[in-house]
């Protein structure tokens, strides 16, 4: 029975995650769902890329969090519209969720949306809110095991950051490992090792994001870059 609950739970939310896709869809919007566990840099790395890809794109965020706003301000610090979401204690984001934030966003004033969802490893990943691109941000910090732990989080990624490279020197931490464990899931997501505090690696991982919003969107980015 609870089984039975559970799917028509999620068989509703893919109905109003396509809802909002078509949204993104219909304004030219390329929408990031940026995933990882708390801690992994998930801001941080939006706070190090954003500077950069607002000189190209007019970009905006959703912060999702269980009780403050304190994301959602430091983006905002670098002149960044977000909006955010409080779950009151909810540990994922769902697409009504979104859908509900989005009279807030002027959507056809944006390019690209990055939604950073709830700092959770296991019920994000059920949960698509319309988003083009799944980007699982995982510190080297975390270890390297989580691949193996998190299959459903990590089969879905459209590519994996591999975030405080910058400590790698210091810790035990396998990046082969990750490598091979998302190929035996059969992932063919990239892995991007960077850090988001030194800005080592960053540039790599935009161009191939916007290159993606280029490939999957490829007349709105010709139209909008004029
Ligand atoms: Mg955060
Ligand atoms: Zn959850």
């Amino acid at each position: 029975m609870e089984i039975v609950m559970a799917k028509s739970l999620l068989n509703a939310n893919t109905q109003i995650a396509e809802g909002n896709r078509s949204l993104f869809d219909g304004a030219g919007v390329y929408v990031v769902n940026l995933l990882g566990s708390p801690g992994a840099g998930k801001t941080t790395l939006l706070e190090a890329m954003l500077p950069g890809i607002k000189e190209r794109l007019r970009p905006a965020v959703i912060e999702g969090d269980l009780n403050t706003s304190r994301d959602a301000d430091r983006i905002a610090g670098i002149g960044v519209p977000s909006v955010q979401i409080n779950t009151g204690g909810g540990c994922h984001l769902d697409a009504n969720m979104v859908m509900a934030t989005l009279p807030s966003i002027e959507l056809g004033e944006i390019e690209l949306l990055f939604i950073e969802n709830v700092g959770n490893l296991v019920c994000t990943a059920s949960f698509a809110l319309g988003e083009h691109l799944r980007v699982v941000v995982l510190s080297v910090t975390e270890g390297d095991d989580k691949v193996e732990k998190y299959l459903s989080m990590f089969r879905k990624a459209d590519a994996v950051v591999l975030n405080k490279a910058d400590l790698l020197p210091y810790i035990d931490f396998d990046v082969e490992r990750v490598r091979s464990d998302l190929e035996r899931l059969g992932s063919q997501a990239p892995i991007f090792r960077l850090s988001a505090r030194t800005g080592e690696g960053l540039d790599l991982f935009v161009e191939w994001l916007l290159g993606r919003r280029a490939k999957d969107h490829p007349e709105r980015a010709r139209n909008r870059s004029k």
